[in-house]
């Protein structure tokens, strides 16, 4: 039997890189874009986790047999207390185009106290794996780098072109897609739900 998995976003970077990552697992991987008329719900939680769950949730609902999964990611910034954590994708306000989210970002650390060397931060992302309207399981991710004192690069999307992670001098908006999707936190959230479909879905 076909298996099929929707992934309850309209952001195809996300999409494209869960179905590269989980094509020998479904058959078919496809996601809110091909729903015209599917509204997001509200991310009224305070936590990754929380967020996913209800995006999980509230997309999985009424559909039988359909595998939907959620991600919640966003990017925490040690020297702003883990902002802009859960408010990553409207940071510079509500409707906020990732441009002016980079913008506020800069502008928040332009002091000299949070020279670059100090600019720690990791994105996270935490995915949560619905079936019948029933939360199944979930797992996190996480990539540890710096935010520079200026965009680097135009690939990938959000933060990427702000954002080194460790262990590279390139900015995720430098380095190729295939290394972006080796190492960041969505891969690694998304290596922990390959072993547990390999042990627990067959
Ligand atoms: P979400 O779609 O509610 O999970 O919001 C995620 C937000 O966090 C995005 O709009 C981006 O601003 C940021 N974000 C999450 N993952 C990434 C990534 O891989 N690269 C750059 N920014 C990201």
């Amino acid at each position: 039997m076909s298996r099929k998995l929707l992934v309850a976003t309209h952001n195809s970077h996300k999409t494209s890189e869960i179905r590269e990552i989980l094509a020998d697992h479904f058959d078919e991987v496809c996601d809110l874009a091909d729903e015209p008329g599917a509204v997001p719900p509200e991310e009224t939680g305070t936590t990754f986790a929380e967020n996913s769950a209800i995006k999980a949730l509230a997309v999985g609902g009424g559909r039988e047999g359909v595998w939907v999964l959620a991600d919640d990611s966003g990017l925490e910034v040690d020297a702003l207390g883990g902002a802009p954590g859960v408010f990553s994708a409207r940071y510079s306000g509500e409707g906020a185009s990732d441009a002016d989210n980079r913008a506020r970002l800069l502008a928040e650390l332009a002091c000299p106290e949070h020279a670059e060397s100090a600019r720690t931060a990791r994105f996270r992302c935490v995915l949560s794996l619905a079936r019948d309207g029933e939360m199944v399981a979930q797992f996190d991710g996480a990539v540890e780098g710096r935010i520079l004192a200026g965009e680097r690069g135009c690939g990938g999307f959000g933060y990427d072109s702000l954002f080194v992670p460790e262990g590279f001098e390139e900015s995720f908006g430098e380095l190729p897609e295939s290394v972006k999707n080796a190492i960041s936190h969505r891969a690694r959230a998304l290596a922990k739900l390959r072993e547990w479909l390999a042990a627990e879905a067959g």
